[in-house]
Protein backbone atom coordinates (compact mmCIF):
# COMPACT_ATOMS: atom_id res chain seq x y z
CA UNK A 1 0.00 0.00 0.00
CA UNK A 2 1.35 2.95 -1.27
CA UNK A 3 0.88 6.28 1.91
CA UNK A 4 0.82 9.57 0.89
CA UNK A 5 3.87 11.71 1.88
CA UNK A 6 2.55 14.26 4.84
CA UNK A 7 4.07 17.57 4.65
CA UNK A 8 5.59 18.07 8.35
CA UNK A 9 8.90 19.70 9.32
CA UNK A 10 11.99 17.33 9.80
CA UNK A 11 12.33 18.57 12.94
CA UNK A 12 11.02 15.53 14.94
CA UNK A 13 11.50 15.99 18.59
CA UNK A 14 13.07 12.99 20.70
CA UNK A 15 13.58 10.92 17.56
CA UNK A 16 15.89 9.00 18.94
CA UNK A 17 13.48 8.34 22.15
CA UNK A 18 10.89 6.08 19.73
CA UNK A 19 11.05 2.86 18.90
CA UNK A 20 12.29 1.67 15.40
CA UNK A 21 8.46 0.88 14.30
CA UNK A 22 7.63 4.29 15.51
CA UNK A 23 10.55 5.90 13.88
CA UNK A 24 9.72 3.44 10.31
CA UNK A 25 6.19 5.24 10.60
CA UNK A 26 7.14 8.96 10.47
CA UNK A 27 9.64 8.48 7.99
CA UNK A 28 6.90 6.56 5.81
CA UNK A 29 4.66 9.22 6.51
CA UNK A 30 6.83 12.12 5.62
CA UNK A 31 8.43 10.47 2.42
CA UNK A 32 5.19 7.79 1.34
CA UNK A 33 6.83 5.27 1.40
CA UNK A 34 5.14 1.98 0.70
CA UNK A 35 4.75 -0.37 3.07
CA UNK A 36 6.83 -3.34 0.67
CA UNK A 37 9.52 -0.53 0.95
CA UNK A 38 9.09 -0.08 4.77
CA UNK A 39 9.83 -3.80 5.27
CA UNK A 40 12.34 -4.19 3.10
CA UNK A 41 13.68 -1.30 4.93
CA UNK A 42 13.79 -3.78 7.95
CA UNK A 43 15.44 -6.28 6.58
CA UNK A 44 17.54 -4.65 4.14
CA UNK A 45 16.59 -7.04 1.82
CA UNK A 46 19.12 -7.63 -1.74
CA UNK A 47 17.69 -9.82 -3.68
CA UNK A 48 20.43 -12.39 -5.02
CA UNK A 49 19.63 -11.52 -8.64
CA UNK A 50 20.35 -7.41 -7.67
CA UNK A 51 23.29 -8.88 -5.95
CA UNK A 52 24.24 -10.94 -8.54
CA UNK A 53 24.64 -7.55 -10.94
CA UNK A 54 26.31 -5.83 -8.48
CA UNK A 55 29.66 -7.19 -8.40
CA UNK A 56 31.23 -10.38 -9.39
CA UNK A 57 31.94 -13.36 -7.55
CA UNK A 58 29.07 -12.68 -5.15
CA UNK A 59 29.31 -15.38 -1.82
CA UNK A 60 26.47 -13.41 -0.10
CA UNK A 61 25.55 -9.87 1.33
CA UNK A 62 26.67 -7.54 4.05
CA UNK A 63 23.79 -6.27 5.91
CA UNK A 64 25.04 -2.72 7.84
CA UNK A 65 22.32 -0.74 10.17
CA UNK A 66 20.69 2.49 7.92
CA UNK A 67 19.81 4.89 10.29
CA UNK A 68 17.52 8.92 9.77
CA UNK A 69 19.14 12.04 10.96
CA UNK A 70 16.33 14.25 11.43
CA UNK A 71 16.05 18.26 11.56
CA UNK A 72 17.92 19.11 8.45
CA UNK A 73 16.83 22.32 6.42
CA UNK A 74 18.80 23.09 3.69
CA UNK A 75 17.20 25.85 1.14
CA UNK A 76 14.00 26.43 3.56
CA UNK A 77 13.21 22.89 2.30
CA UNK A 78 13.03 19.65 4.94
CA UNK A 79 15.12 16.51 4.60
CA UNK A 80 15.28 13.21 6.43
CA UNK A 81 18.94 12.00 6.04
CA UNK A 82 19.53 8.08 5.51
CA UNK A 83 22.56 6.64 7.30
CA UNK A 84 23.89 10.11 8.56
CA UNK A 85 23.93 10.34 12.53
CA UNK A 86 24.55 14.06 13.62
CA UNK A 87 21.31 16.01 13.90
CA UNK A 88 22.35 17.73 16.63
CA UNK A 89 24.31 20.15 14.49
CA UNK A 90 21.14 20.43 12.26
CA UNK A 91 18.92 21.55 14.86
CA UNK A 92 21.92 24.03 15.65
CA UNK A 93 21.72 25.40 12.14
CA UNK A 94 18.42 25.11 11.80
CA UNK A 95 17.63 27.70 14.46
CA UNK A 96 19.97 30.16 12.86
CA UNK A 97 17.92 29.57 9.29
CA UNK A 98 19.56 26.16 8.09
CA UNK A 99 22.01 25.30 5.79
CA UNK A 100 22.34 27.49 2.20
CA UNK A 101 23.58 25.35 -0.73
CA UNK A 102 24.39 25.93 -4.31
CA UNK A 103 26.62 24.25 -6.64
CA UNK A 104 27.80 24.29 -10.28
CA UNK A 105 26.68 21.87 -13.24
CA UNK A 106 27.32 18.24 -13.14
CA UNK A 107 30.46 18.36 -14.91
CA UNK A 108 32.67 14.80 -15.12
CA UNK A 109 35.61 15.21 -16.79
CA UNK A 110 37.22 12.35 -18.98
CA UNK A 111 40.68 11.67 -19.68
CA UNK A 112 42.58 10.26 -23.31
CA UNK A 113 45.92 9.95 -22.58
CA UNK A 114 47.67 10.11 -25.82
CA UNK A 115 51.54 9.52 -26.21
CA UNK A 116 54.37 9.00 -28.86
CA UNK A 117 52.39 12.27 -30.43
CA UNK A 118 55.62 13.28 -33.29
CA UNK A 119 54.53 17.30 -32.08
CA UNK A 120 52.60 17.93 -28.94
CA UNK A 121 52.15 21.30 -30.04
CA UNK A 122 50.69 20.12 -33.57
CA UNK A 123 48.62 17.85 -31.63
CA UNK A 124 47.19 19.97 -29.72
CA UNK A 125 45.81 22.76 -32.64
CA UNK A 126 44.86 19.44 -34.65
CA UNK A 127 42.68 18.52 -31.76
CA UNK A 128 41.00 21.68 -31.11
CA UNK A 129 40.20 22.53 -34.65
CA UNK A 130 38.16 19.29 -34.54
CA UNK A 131 36.95 20.23 -31.50
CA UNK A 132 32.59 19.92 -32.65
CA UNK A 133 33.33 16.68 -34.77
CA UNK A 134 34.69 15.09 -31.85
CA UNK A 135 31.82 16.02 -29.38
CA UNK A 136 29.60 15.00 -32.01
CA UNK A 137 31.13 11.45 -31.64
CA UNK A 138 31.09 11.72 -27.95
CA UNK A 139 27.32 12.48 -28.24
CA UNK A 140 26.50 9.78 -30.52
CA UNK A 141 27.53 7.47 -27.62
CA UNK A 142 24.33 8.39 -25.08
CA UNK A 143 21.32 9.97 -26.60
CA UNK A 144 19.47 9.35 -24.03
CA UNK A 145 21.78 11.59 -21.62
CA UNK A 146 22.00 14.58 -24.53
CA UNK A 147 18.31 14.46 -24.66
CA UNK A 148 17.75 15.12 -20.88
CA UNK A 149 20.26 18.11 -21.34
CA UNK A 150 23.45 16.86 -20.90
CA UNK A 151 26.02 15.51 -22.82
CA UNK A 152 29.84 16.29 -24.00
CA UNK A 153 30.11 20.39 -23.87
CA UNK A 154 33.86 20.89 -24.12
CA UNK A 155 37.05 19.46 -25.20
CA UNK A 156 40.74 20.63 -23.87
CA UNK A 157 44.19 19.45 -24.35
CA UNK A 158 47.07 19.34 -21.88
CA UNK A 159 50.62 18.66 -23.08
CA UNK A 160 51.98 17.05 -19.87
CA UNK A 161 55.87 16.09 -19.68
CA UNK A 162 55.93 12.77 -17.77
CA UNK A 163 58.52 9.92 -16.40
CA UNK A 164 57.98 8.45 -19.90
CA UNK A 165 58.08 11.40 -22.07
CA UNK A 166 55.79 13.86 -22.98
CA UNK A 167 51.89 13.30 -23.23
CA UNK A 168 48.88 14.82 -25.23
CA UNK A 169 45.96 14.83 -22.68
CA UNK A 170 42.46 15.15 -23.73
CA UNK A 171 39.69 16.40 -21.85
CA UNK A 172 36.18 15.96 -22.48
CA UNK A 173 34.09 17.59 -20.38
CA UNK A 174 30.53 15.82 -19.83
CA UNK A 175 27.18 17.29 -18.48
CA UNK A 176 26.12 14.11 -16.68
CA UNK A 177 23.04 15.54 -15.36
CA UNK A 178 21.19 13.31 -12.79
CA UNK A 179 23.73 10.29 -13.09
CA UNK A 180 27.56 10.37 -11.54
CA UNK A 181 28.33 9.88 -15.22
CA UNK A 182 31.69 6.89 -14.79
CA UNK A 183 29.94 4.84 -17.53
CA UNK A 184 29.01 7.35 -19.52
CA UNK A 185 32.75 9.23 -19.72
CA UNK A 186 34.18 5.87 -20.14
CA UNK A 187 32.34 5.36 -23.40
CA UNK A 188 32.19 8.55 -25.16
CA UNK A 189 36.19 8.81 -24.05
CA UNK A 190 36.96 5.57 -25.87
CA UNK A 191 34.42 6.21 -28.84
CA UNK A 192 36.74 9.76 -29.25
CA UNK A 193 40.20 7.72 -29.06
CA UNK A 194 40.66 6.90 -32.68
CA UNK A 195 39.70 10.14 -33.81
CA UNK A 196 42.78 11.55 -31.67
CA UNK A 197 45.12 9.22 -32.68
CA UNK A 198 44.55 10.15 -36.18
CA UNK A 199 44.28 13.79 -35.00
CA UNK A 200 47.76 13.39 -33.11
CA UNK A 201 49.58 10.79 -34.78
CA UNK A 202 50.05 9.81 -31.59
CA UNK A 203 48.65 6.41 -29.43
CA UNK A 204 45.80 6.38 -26.95
CA UNK A 205 46.77 4.67 -23.85
CA UNK A 206 44.46 5.32 -20.82
CA UNK A 207 40.83 6.20 -21.63
CA UNK A 208 38.74 6.87 -18.37
CA UNK A 209 36.73 9.49 -16.27
CA UNK A 210 38.58 11.41 -13.60
CA UNK A 211 37.39 10.98 -9.97
CA UNK A 212 38.75 15.00 -9.58
CA UNK A 213 35.61 16.07 -10.19
CA UNK A 214 36.42 19.76 -9.74
CA UNK A 215 34.13 21.05 -12.07
CA UNK A 216 31.09 19.55 -10.39
CA UNK A 217 31.31 21.36 -6.66
CA UNK A 218 28.98 21.71 -4.14
CA UNK A 219 28.94 24.22 -1.54
CA UNK A 220 26.85 24.80 1.81
CA UNK A 221 27.08 27.44 4.70
CA UNK A 222 25.38 27.42 8.09
CA UNK A 223 25.45 29.46 11.06
CA UNK A 224 25.61 28.14 14.61
CA UNK A 225 25.32 30.55 17.86
CA UNK A 226 27.38 30.58 20.22
CA UNK A 227 24.58 30.05 22.87
CA UNK A 228 23.81 26.28 21.67
CA UNK A 229 27.38 25.37 21.19
CA UNK A 230 28.29 25.75 24.74
CA UNK A 231 29.60 29.52 24.68
CA UNK A 232 31.90 31.77 23.14
CA UNK A 233 35.02 29.90 23.76
CA UNK A 234 33.87 27.15 21.83
CA UNK A 235 33.64 29.37 19.03
CA UNK A 236 37.06 30.43 19.60
CA UNK A 237 38.72 26.96 19.84
CA UNK A 238 36.38 25.31 16.77
CA UNK A 239 38.18 27.82 14.73
CA UNK A 240 41.35 27.55 16.60
CA UNK A 241 40.89 23.55 15.38
CA UNK A 242 40.41 24.38 11.96
CA UNK A 243 43.52 26.90 12.06
CA UNK A 244 45.09 23.75 13.09
CA UNK A 245 43.58 22.01 10.43
CA UNK A 246 44.89 24.32 7.44
CA UNK A 247 48.03 24.65 9.12
CA UNK A 248 48.91 20.74 9.38
CA UNK A 249 48.24 17.62 7.49
CA UNK A 250 48.28 15.45 10.27
CA UNK A 251 45.33 17.10 11.72
CA UNK A 252 43.78 17.92 7.79
CA UNK A 253 43.69 14.43 6.90
CA UNK A 254 41.26 13.30 9.97
CA UNK A 255 39.55 16.96 10.00
CA UNK A 256 38.24 15.91 6.50
CA UNK A 257 38.20 12.17 8.04
CA UNK A 258 35.39 14.09 9.90
CA UNK A 259 33.65 15.33 7.29
CA UNK A 260 33.95 12.23 4.89
CA UNK A 261 31.69 10.61 8.07
CA UNK A 262 28.74 12.21 7.13
CA UNK A 263 29.43 12.53 3.39
CA UNK A 264 30.64 8.63 2.61
CA UNK A 265 27.43 7.15 5.16
CA UNK A 266 25.33 9.41 2.66
CA UNK A 267 26.79 8.13 -0.57
CA UNK A 268 26.67 4.36 0.29
CA UNK A 269 23.01 4.65 1.94
CA UNK A 270 22.08 6.38 -1.49
CA UNK A 271 23.68 3.75 -3.92
CA UNK A 272 26.34 6.11 -4.93
CA UNK A 273 30.14 5.01 -5.21
CA UNK A 274 31.85 5.94 -1.92
CA UNK A 275 35.37 5.55 -3.76
CA UNK A 276 34.81 7.61 -6.13
CA UNK A 277 33.55 10.37 -3.30
CA UNK A 278 36.40 9.74 -0.80
CA UNK A 279 39.03 9.92 -4.24
CA UNK A 280 37.35 13.09 -5.45
CA UNK A 281 37.29 14.88 -1.72
CA UNK A 282 40.97 14.55 -0.89
CA UNK A 283 42.20 15.14 -4.03
CA UNK A 284 40.13 18.60 -4.03
CA UNK A 285 41.82 19.08 -0.88
CA UNK A 286 45.51 18.74 -2.13
CA UNK A 287 44.25 20.33 -5.21
CA UNK A 288 46.43 23.32 -4.58
CA UNK A 289 49.64 21.22 -3.61
CA UNK A 290 48.62 22.14 0.03
CA UNK A 291 46.12 19.62 1.55
CA UNK A 292 43.40 21.19 2.96
CA UNK A 293 40.36 21.25 4.59
CA UNK A 294 36.87 20.65 3.30
CA UNK A 295 35.25 23.13 5.31
CA UNK A 296 35.98 26.64 6.91
CA UNK A 297 34.73 27.79 10.13
CA UNK A 298 35.07 31.42 11.39
CA UNK A 299 33.10 33.48 13.79
CA UNK A 300 30.84 36.08 12.48
CA UNK A 301 30.11 39.40 13.25
CA UNK A 302 27.37 38.08 16.07
CA UNK A 303 30.50 35.65 17.37
CA UNK A 304 28.53 32.79 16.04
CA UNK A 305 30.01 30.19 14.49
CA UNK A 306 29.97 30.29 10.57
CA UNK A 307 30.72 27.53 8.68
CA UNK A 308 31.70 26.72 4.63
CA UNK A 309 32.06 23.28 3.35
CA UNK A 310 33.21 23.00 -0.53
CA UNK A 311 33.58 19.39 -2.12
CA UNK A 312 33.62 17.45 -5.56
CA UNK A 313 29.80 15.99 -5.43
CA UNK A 314 29.82 13.18 -8.11
CA UNK A 315 26.81 12.10 -6.94
CA UNK A 316 24.06 10.12 -9.47
CA UNK A 317 20.20 10.03 -8.57
CA UNK A 318 19.84 7.11 -11.97
CA UNK A 319 22.42 4.76 -13.19
CA UNK A 320 25.02 2.46 -11.16
CA UNK A 321 23.63 1.21 -7.70
CA UNK A 322 21.02 3.71 -7.45
CA UNK A 323 19.24 1.54 -9.98
CA UNK A 324 19.95 -1.87 -8.60
CA UNK A 325 20.08 -1.61 -4.73
CA UNK A 326 16.34 -1.71 -3.04
CA UNK A 327 17.68 -0.01 -0.41
CA UNK A 328 19.59 2.84 -2.08
CA UNK A 329 16.40 3.62 -4.06
CA UNK A 330 13.94 3.83 -0.70
CA UNK A 331 17.07 6.17 0.61
CA UNK A 332 16.71 8.52 -2.37
CA UNK A 333 12.51 8.65 -1.84
CA UNK A 334 13.53 9.40 1.81
CA UNK A 335 15.08 12.26 0.51
CA UNK A 336 12.67 13.73 -1.94
CA UNK A 337 15.70 14.97 -3.97
CA UNK A 338 14.64 15.63 -7.76
CA UNK A 339 17.95 15.98 -8.95
CA UNK A 340 21.28 14.73 -8.52
CA UNK A 341 22.67 18.74 -8.23
CA UNK A 342 20.31 18.53 -5.53
CA UNK A 343 21.58 15.49 -3.55
CA UNK A 344 25.56 16.77 -3.80
CA UNK A 345 24.04 20.21 -2.26
CA UNK A 346 21.96 17.79 0.68
CA UNK A 347 25.47 15.75 0.97
CA UNK A 348 27.64 18.71 1.90
CA UNK A 349 24.96 20.21 4.11
CA UNK A 350 25.71 16.54 5.89
CA UNK A 351 29.12 16.88 5.69
CA UNK A 352 29.16 20.41 6.84
CA UNK A 353 27.06 19.12 9.75
CA UNK A 354 29.16 16.08 10.58
CA UNK A 355 32.08 18.30 11.24
CA UNK A 356 31.32 20.45 13.17
CA UNK A 357 29.49 17.77 15.43
CA UNK A 358 33.23 16.22 15.42
CA UNK A 359 35.03 19.82 16.00
CA UNK A 360 32.37 20.93 18.62
CA UNK A 361 33.10 17.21 20.88
CA UNK A 362 37.06 17.96 20.34
CA UNK A 363 37.53 21.52 20.68
CA UNK A 364 34.65 21.68 23.99
CA UNK A 365 36.73 18.54 25.61
CA UNK A 366 38.92 20.97 27.79
CA UNK A 367 35.75 22.54 28.76
CA UNK A 368 33.49 19.59 29.68
CA UNK A 369 36.06 16.63 29.89
CA UNK A 370 33.32 14.60 27.79
CA UNK A 371 36.19 12.95 26.08
CA UNK A 372 37.20 11.06 29.25
CA UNK A 373 33.88 9.24 29.86
CA UNK A 374 33.32 8.32 26.40
CA UNK A 375 36.63 6.73 26.38
CA UNK A 376 35.91 5.18 30.01
CA UNK A 377 32.66 3.96 27.59
CA UNK A 378 34.61 2.32 25.34
CA UNK A 379 37.24 0.76 27.84
CA UNK A 380 34.13 -0.30 29.53
CA UNK A 381 32.58 -2.45 26.05
CA UNK A 382 36.24 -3.78 25.57
CA UNK A 383 35.96 -5.38 28.61
CA UNK A 384 33.24 -7.38 28.40
CA UNK A 385 30.63 -4.92 29.76
CA UNK A 386 27.06 -5.13 27.79
CA UNK A 387 23.51 -2.61 28.60
CA UNK A 388 23.82 -0.50 31.96
CA UNK A 389 26.87 -1.94 33.03
CA UNK A 390 28.87 -0.37 30.36
CA UNK A 391 27.73 3.13 32.13
CA UNK A 392 28.35 1.95 35.28
CA UNK A 393 31.77 0.87 34.91
CA UNK A 394 32.83 4.10 32.67
CA UNK A 395 31.67 6.24 35.62
CA UNK A 396 33.46 4.28 38.41
CA UNK A 397 36.70 4.54 36.44
CA UNK A 398 36.05 8.35 35.60
CA UNK A 399 35.34 8.86 39.34
CA UNK A 400 38.92 6.88 40.34
CA UNK A 401 40.41 8.30 37.51
CA UNK A 402 41.75 4.94 36.60
CA UNK A 403 40.53 4.41 33.06
CA UNK A 404 42.14 1.14 32.26
CA UNK A 405 41.04 -2.43 30.57
CA UNK A 406 42.54 -4.36 33.80
CA UNK A 407 40.80 -2.00 36.08
CA UNK A 408 37.21 -2.05 33.87
CA UNK A 409 37.16 -6.14 34.34
CA UNK A 410 38.18 -5.94 38.00
CA UNK A 411 34.63 -3.70 37.95
CA UNK A 412 32.73 -5.65 35.69
CA UNK A 413 33.24 -8.75 37.49
CA UNK A 414 32.29 -7.04 40.98
CA UNK A 415 29.23 -6.05 39.44
CA UNK A 416 28.42 -9.40 37.97
CA UNK A 417 28.75 -11.23 41.27
CA UNK A 418 26.36 -8.55 43.14
CA UNK A 419 23.71 -8.33 40.43
CA UNK A 420 20.59 -10.23 41.01
CA UNK A 421 20.64 -13.21 38.25
CA UNK A 422 16.98 -12.33 37.32
CA UNK A 423 17.69 -8.74 36.43
CA UNK A 424 15.52 -8.17 33.19
CA UNK A 425 18.25 -8.16 29.98
CA UNK A 426 18.10 -4.72 28.29
CA UNK A 427 18.78 -3.50 24.72
CA UNK A 428 22.24 -2.93 23.90
CA UNK A 429 23.02 0.75 24.12
CA UNK A 430 23.78 2.40 20.75
CA UNK A 431 27.74 2.59 20.19
CA UNK A 432 28.65 5.79 20.39
CA UNK A 433 30.89 6.96 17.54
CA UNK A 434 34.37 8.85 18.31
CA UNK A 435 34.26 12.28 17.26
CA UNK A 436 36.85 13.14 14.34
P1 LIG B 1 25.00 4.26 -15.87
O1 LIG B 1 26.03 3.58 -16.67
O2 LIG B 1 23.96 3.40 -15.29
O3 LIG B 1 24.40 5.41 -16.81
C1 LIG B 1 23.40 6.28 -16.51
C2 LIG B 1 22.59 6.44 -17.78
O4 LIG B 1 21.29 6.83 -17.41
C3 LIG B 1 23.07 7.57 -18.69
O5 LIG B 1 24.02 7.09 -19.60
C4 LIG B 1 21.80 8.02 -19.39
O6 LIG B 1 21.67 7.41 -20.66
C5 LIG B 1 20.68 7.47 -18.50
N1 LIG B 1 19.80 8.55 -17.94
C6 LIG B 1 18.48 8.51 -17.86
N2 LIG B 1 18.01 9.62 -17.30
C7 LIG B 1 19.07 10.39 -17.02
C8 LIG B 1 19.23 11.68 -16.42
N3 LIG B 1 18.18 12.39 -15.98
N4 LIG B 1 20.48 12.15 -16.26
C9 LIG B 1 21.54 11.43 -16.68
N5 LIG B 1 21.45 10.23 -17.27
C10 LIG B 1 20.22 9.70 -17.43
O7 LIG B 1 25.63 5.10 -14.69
P2 LIG B 1 26.84 6.09 -14.69
O8 LIG B 1 26.39 7.23 -13.84
O9 LIG B 1 27.32 6.40 -16.07
O10 LIG B 1 28.00 5.29 -13.97
C11 LIG B 1 28.05 5.23 -12.58
C12 LIG B 1 28.68 3.93 -12.16
O11 LIG B 1 29.98 3.78 -12.72
C13 LIG B 1 28.86 3.86 -10.68
O12 LIG B 1 28.32 2.65 -10.23
C14 LIG B 1 30.37 3.85 -10.52
O13 LIG B 1 30.74 3.13 -9.38
C15 LIG B 1 30.84 3.21 -11.76
N6 LIG B 1 32.24 3.44 -12.19
C16 LIG B 1 33.05 4.37 -11.57
C17 LIG B 1 34.34 4.57 -12.03
C18 LIG B 1 35.17 5.64 -11.38
O14 LIG B 1 34.65 6.38 -10.54
N7 LIG B 1 36.46 5.77 -11.70
C19 LIG B 1 34.80 3.87 -13.14
C20 LIG B 1 33.95 2.94 -13.76
C21 LIG B 1 32.66 2.75 -13.29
Amino acid sequence: MEVKSVERGSNIGSFYKLSTEERLRIVQEFSGLSDEEVQTLKTGALPGPSAQRMIENVVGVLPIPLGIAVNFLVNDKDYLIPMAIEDHAAKMARAKGGFRTSSTEPIMIGQVQLVKCPSPRDAENAILSSKQEILNKANQQDPTLVSKGGGAKDLRVRILPSLTGTMVISELLVDCRDAMGANVVNTMAEAIAPILEKLSGGSANLRIISNLADKRIARATAHFSKDDLGGGEVVDRIVQAYAFAAADPYRCATHNKGVMNGVTAFCLATGNDTRAIEAGAHAYAARTGHYSPLTRWSKDENGDLEGFIEIPAAVGIVGGITSVHPAARISLKILRVKTAKELGEVMAAVGLAQNLAALRALAAEGIQRGHMSLHARNIAAMAGAEGDMIDTVALAMVNEKKVRLDRAKELLTELVSSKSRNASHKEPRQAKKHPN
